[in-house]
């Protein structure tokens, strides 16, 4: 409520993608949206914890879509434990379907590896 920017020019923002109207825009909005500025932190934090793990640059994009899917796996270890395997699975394809490169990187052991970073990035979602 009340944002008249949304988390895809977030991550655009983030990527450098953006025209610098809008640029302009994702920035003032920043200064007096404590909400999208704590959104934008995370991805970053995350982004850097990918980088640590050898992948060089990742998209904003696909770091979002990471949190999103994470954030839901910890929803289902509530509520459904069952659901866990599914969704971590979920979540490592499709960091490598986004990810191709990173795949190179991590052979063997591809699938921990992913786990590890899924985990990293989650400890930032501060839940
Ligand atoms: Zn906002």
């Amino acid at each position: 409520m009340g944002h008249d920017i949304n988390k895809e020019q977030l991550t655009a923002f983030l990527d450098g993608e953006l025209p610098s109207v809008e640029r302009e825009a994702v920035e003032a909005h920043l200064v007096s949206c404590p909400e999208c500025s704590a959104y934008l932190e995370r991805v970053k934090k995350a982004s850097s914890d990918f980088r640590q793990f050898g992948a060089d640059k990742l998209p904003a994009r696909l770091l979002a879509t990471a949190l999103a899917l994470a954030a839901d796996k910890k929803r289902a270890e509530d509520s459904h434990p069952a659901l866990k395997l599914v969704l971590v699975l979920t979540a490592a394809l499709a960091l490598v379907l986004a990810g191709g490169l990173m795949a190179k990187h991590f052979l063997p052991g591809l699938f921990s590896q992913i786990q590890g970073m899924i985990s990293g990035a989650s400890a930032h979602l501060g839940q």
